[in-house]
């Protein structure tokens, strides 16, 4: 069944699953701060937005109350994403999957009320490292 995301914050992460729900039927509504990285996803999304996720104002104007899956893939910036989730956890969006940087940046998240944290990095470190001591993996 076709769903509805929007991403909030379009860097390698960010854009990489917009591209990939994009191609698997889903709606994609992109968000970013940087123009350039807005533009960089513009064949991938269903319809894209130049601005600031902490804006209220703008979650407001794109309707994010009415989505079932936020995406908050905001990396350096923590207050920025720590906001960010708390404006969209405001608007009662059921599923606010975040990006987290650190150990301590993960616990806030979990204080307000993420619903799934990802470390990217961490979690493909030790998917790889599973991978490669795995007997299916051939010696060549
Ligand atoms: P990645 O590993 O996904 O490339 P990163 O950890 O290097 O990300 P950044 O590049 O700092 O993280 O941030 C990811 C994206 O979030 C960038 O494209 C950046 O422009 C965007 N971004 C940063 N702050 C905001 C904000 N307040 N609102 C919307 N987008 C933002």
């Amino acid at each position: 069944m076709k769903k509805q995301f929007a991403i909030i914050g379009l860097g390698r992460f960010g854009s990489s699953i917009s591209k990939e729900l994009y191609h698997m039927g889903h709606e994609v509504f992109a968000i970013d701060i940087d123009e350039k990285k807005v533009n960089a996803v513009k064949d991938y999304a269903t319809s894209t937005y130049v601005g600031n996720g902490t804006d209220e104002a703008l979650l407001t104007n794109i309707g994010i109350r009415n989505f079932d899956h936020v995406i908050v893939a905001i990396g350096d910036d923590i207050q920025a994403s720590i906001l960010t989730t708390l404006h969209v956890k405001d608007f009662d969006v059921p599923n606010v999957w975040v990006k987290a940087q650190n150990d301590y940046h993960h616990k806030v998240l979990e204080k307000i009320g993420a619903d799934r944290i990802f470390h990217p990095e961490k979690e493909m470190g030790s998917r790889i490292a599973a991978y490669l001591t795995s007997d299916t993996v051939l010696d060549y």
